[in-house]
């Protein structure tokens, strides 16, 4: 059962007071606290067995290794991939996206060739495929969204063509919180025979995801969205496609042999793991998806949207409250503005009632753009909140608003 006083106890966090008021901590979307048992395996490791990984004989090594190995093990389980050589350890998602769009263009993308992204894309979807387009002489095409921040797929038939070599999409965006219909637009790009690379930082911590299911070819996430450590993150593609790609970063741990005449590479998913990995951050990514897991994904689907649901009735009573995003598919995120109040006032205010919220442009200047604003304010939930705080939150801001 889904008992939210012992879910908040695991957050020693979450008992921290700022500017002497209780903190009300509603900016998970750009980063989620961990709780205790991620802390304190971390430390177990750094405290007893710290060694580097794959490379030693010794017990300490061999003890790394094996926790590294069984972190990718918990990952590939979490989101049902076909087999661990698909899961790549990286340093995030926007690591990840680079990975992709490096190799891939370098694999297939041609002068001519078309890569698509949506308007509502988090910067690391968007800029990394800027790049490759540049450097290969294709063209970067955008899924438009509509004014309740959904896609707008009226178009699509003429933005999925053969020209398409892959689409890259979130699977929710984190100013919009709306959720994509990405298992539609795979089956749509893969019938002109693209490939699609799934943005999962927002989903992950969210709602199930299973990436045989949604049949995507890669997918990217950050274990600090999930309540594990910064610095550490996953890419996740299809075995017979990541064979397929160049390898990227160089050095060891992605090589067989190495000569001064050739090198040649090692398997999946080592190919793409140069250098020492962070198996201590790997090893806590682990331990907070054992974490989500035992609560259950569904679980804390059904109470964030309840919240979710709450905040914005709730929220909805201020006077000259805008949302930017009503998609009917939310999940996540509320971007507000009131009135005509700047969102860093704003933000600044709440933070000093001890409530903690994003503004400003959000890593998506184009849904700036889209909307002609200079930013927002954006509320992010978390396994954690309540309702009692999103009363906090809507006290706040009307205090806030009182002032001005
Ligand atoms: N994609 C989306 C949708 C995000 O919200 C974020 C971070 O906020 C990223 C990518 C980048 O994640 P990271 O900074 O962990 O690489």
């Amino acid at each position: 059962m889904f008992d939210i006083n012992e879910i908040r106890e695991q957050f020693p966090i979450l008992g921290e007071k700022v500017y002497g008021k209780p903190l009300i901590y509603f900016d998970n979307g750009a980063t989620t606290h961990r709780p205790r048992r991620v802390i304190e395996k971390m430390d177990e490791y750094y405290y007893k067995y710290n060694s580097n990984v794959h490379r030693g004989v010794h017990y300490l090594s061999n003890k790394c290794t094996d926790a590294n190995e069984e972190a990718r093990e918990v990952v590939r389980g979490f989101i049902n991939a076909a087999s661990t050589k698909e899961i790549i350890f990286t340093r995030g998602t926007t690591e990840s996206i680079n990975l992709v769009a490096y190799t891939f263009s370098e694999a297939f993308l041609h002068p001519g060739d078309e890569v698509l992204v949506t308007e509502m894309e988090h910067h690391a979807n968007i800029v990394p495929w800027q790049m490759a387009c540049e450097r290969k002489g294709a063209t970067l095409k955008v899924i438009p969204f509509n004014e309740q921040g959904e896609l707008d797929l009226s178009n699509l038939d003429s933005l999925i063509t053969a020209k398409t070599k892959i689409l890259g999409i979130a699977y929710v965006s984190n100013v919009l919180g709306t959720v994509n219909p990405v298992a539609e637009l795979i089956k749509k790009a893969h019938a002109v025979g693209a490939k699609v690379l799934v943005d999962a930082a927002q989903a992950i911590p969210h709602i199930p995801v299973d990436v045989q299911a949604l049949d995507c070819d890669f997918l990217a996430f950050s274990g600090h969205k999930i309540y594990g450590p910064t610095g550490v993150g996953i890419l996740y593609g299809k075995e017979s496609l990541l064979e397929q790609l160049p390898p990227w970063h160089g050095g060891g741990e992605m090589i067989k042999t190495v000569t001064f005449a050739k090198t040649t590479y090692n398997e999946l998913p080592f190919k793409f793991e140069a250098g020492t990995p962070d198996f201590i951050g790997i090893i806590g990514l682990g331990e907070a998806l054992k974490f989500v897991s035992e609560i259950g994904m569904s679980d804390i689907r059904a109470h964030e949207l309840a919240l979710l649901n709450y905040a914005h009735s709730e929220l909805a009573k201020i006077d000259g409250m805008r949302f930017y995003g009503t998609a009917t598919e939310k999940s996540g995120a509320i971007s507000f503005l009131v009135g005509d109040i700047h969102p860093f006032d704003l933000g600044t205010l709440l933070d000093h009632m001890g409530v903690a919220v994003r503004t400003g442009q959000l890593c998506a200047e184009p849904v700036m753009q889209h909307y002609g604003i200079n930013g927002l304010v954006r509320a992010s939930l978390g396994v954690y909140n309540t309702e009692q705080e999103v009363d906090v939150l809507v006290k706040s801001i009307k205090r806030a608003a009182a002032m001005f």
